[in-house]
């Protein structure tokens, strides 16, 4: 037990989590959460590459009763408590940060997201068995990958989760998932989150890692307070100041209303990164010129999207607002785009922002929430014939050309490979898929392998993204995204 403990302090010592002074601190905090005897530091050989057994500490705490042994949440809550003994408090994270930022931007972030690592908040051991690859289609080249950290979620649920009712009095207890009070919380397995504050347009918003990194630094920026999701023009300020601060990340935002936002609709936050989206090397369908320094385009993108490019901040924030707001009311009876029923609004937006140098680019998804009984999960929502794929909302991530597909895929997958080998009747715990698996079987191939059904499963996400876009890629869609957008800019030069 010494020695497990002795090791962890190492390694803390190794990743420069704690520093040579600190090494008692750091064995007594660990003794004490474990129920141990105190003792003094012993030294012991560790083979360099031998890393900290984790496992050996929680499975103590296992025994111990302090945690059960088998259930997963209760063994990272307690790993985040042990890490919480060999790392900086949040408040010399937070001082270094910002000590890093006056350095440079990259210096920063490079120290939380080595930090985030280290301490196993960024689970990626665990992110080591997703699975990734690539579909060539008629968008691009769109990223997939399994992920098995994600749970899946109904969109209804979802919805529902917005309108609950708070409970939580106390100030100290996160109200949500990504509220600031999760820093150091034992019950989320945050005892190991560190976060920094960020202004963005006056306001405080706070900056952290993803532990389930969809993507290559994967951060989410989570307002002061527990308020809804709401895009306004206010937005656009918020993102683009951002990418004055961190200009080589991207950030984006969820849209704010049901169906078509994220999962967490009731925490305003957004999300960036250092990544490459399949939606940036998006071509335009049509350029629109330059409007008052901006740059506008309608993009060959499945999702309705709207790019607008400038080095002059002003105006790229003055058009953006005009688009967002003559979107809000925009209707199509012929495309089954209604804006409201009643006072309840269905148009919003997705918008997402990058720098290059000093010019900024803005994209603009057009969403719409509205729901028939034909379409009871929403009519610009993956149809039902491909919820055996993805059922749940298609959030920022996605709508920039990156599925994240659930994890029992892994195994479903994996069946219905074997099936399509073989002569047998369909397997009825694979019911959700078997209309696929008939159509599959028409291919009639020898052998089918296991990239030509990843090839077959990124046709379904780009029918998933599809069916979520507004104006349809098909004549009529596009001729009336164009005169929105014709109308739209005609508007605002007469206004300027
Ligand atoms: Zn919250």
């Amino acid at each position: 037990m010494k020695k497990s403990i002795v090791h962890l302090v190492h390694y803390a010592l190794n990743k420069r989590l704690i520093e040579p002074d600190q090494i008692d601190q750091a064995i007594a905090c660990l003794t004490q959460t474990l129920h141990e005897e105190p003792f003094n530091y012993v030294q012991f050989d560790f083979d360099e590459d031998e890393e900290a057994d984790l496992e050996k500490l929680l499975d103590i705490a296992a025994q111990k009763k302090m945690i059960s042994a088998s259930n997963l949440d209760e063994r990272d809550a307690f790993e985040a408590l042990l890490f919480n003994c060999v790392m900086p408090s949040p408040d010399v994270v937070k001082k270094e940060f910002h000590k890093l930022y006056q350095i440079s931007p990259g210096e920063a972030t490079k120290y939380l997201y080595k930090l985030s690592k280290d301490v196993n908040y960024i689970k990626t051991k665990r992110l080591k068995s997703n699975i990734e690859w690539v579909y060539d289609g008629a968008y691009g080249k769109l990223q997939m990958t399994i992920n098995l950290a994600k749970p899946e979620k109904d969109p209804k649920e979802i919805a529902a989760a917005k309108n609950k009712v708070e409970i939580q009095k106390d100030a100290s207890i996160p109200k949500c998932v990504i509220c600031k009070e999760n820093e150091q919380n034992y019950h989320n397995a945050r005892m190991n989150l560190r976060i920094v504050p960020l202004i963005l347009g006056n306001v405080v918003w706070h900056f952290q890692y993803s532990p389930y990194l969809y993507y290559n630094e994967h951060t989410i920026i989570l307002h002061d307070q527990h308020q809804p999701m709401k895009i306004s023009s206010k937005t656009f300020t918020y993102l683009l100041d951002f990418e004055d601060q961190f200009p080589s990340y991207f950030i984006g935002s969820n849209a704010d209303l049901p169906i078509v936002g994220g999962s967490i609709l009731n925490h305003d936050h957004f999300q960036g990164g250092r990544h490459q989206f399949p939606i940036q090397d998006a071509r335009p369908l049509k350029s629109f010129g330059t409007i008052s320094h901006v740059d506008v385009s309608h993009l060959k993108w499945p999702l309705s999207t709207i790019r607008l490019v400038s080095s002059d901040r002003q105006s790229l924030e003055k058009l953006a607002t005009h688009f967002l707001d003559q979107w809000k009311t925009y209707q199509n009876l012929e495309l089954n785009i209604v804006s409201h029923t009643h006072d309840i609004p269905h148009n919003t937006i997705t918008p997402i922002a990058r720098k290059s140098g000093a010019v900024y680019e803005l994209d603009i998804i057009l969403r719409n929430n509205r729901t028939t009984e034909k379409y009871p999960l929403g009519i610009f929502h993956p149809h039902e014939d491909v919820h055996h794929i993805k059922k749940e909302n298609i959030g920022l991530i996605e709508a920039m050309g990156l599925a994240i597909l659930p994890g029992r895929l892994k195994n479903e997958l994996k069946d219905i490979l074997e099936w399509l080998n073989q002569q047998s009747d369909l397997p009825a715990h694979l019911e959700k898929h078997h209309a696929w698996m008939k159509e599959l079987k028409k291919a009639n191939l020898k052998t089918y392998t296991e990239s030509w059904l990843f090839k077959e499963v990124g046709k379904k996400f780009e029918r998933v993204i599809e069916d979520s876009g507004v104006f349809k890629l098909d004549p009529k869609g596009i001729a009336a995204m164009q005169k929105f957008m014709t109308d739209t800019i005609k508007k605002f030069t007469q206004k300027v």
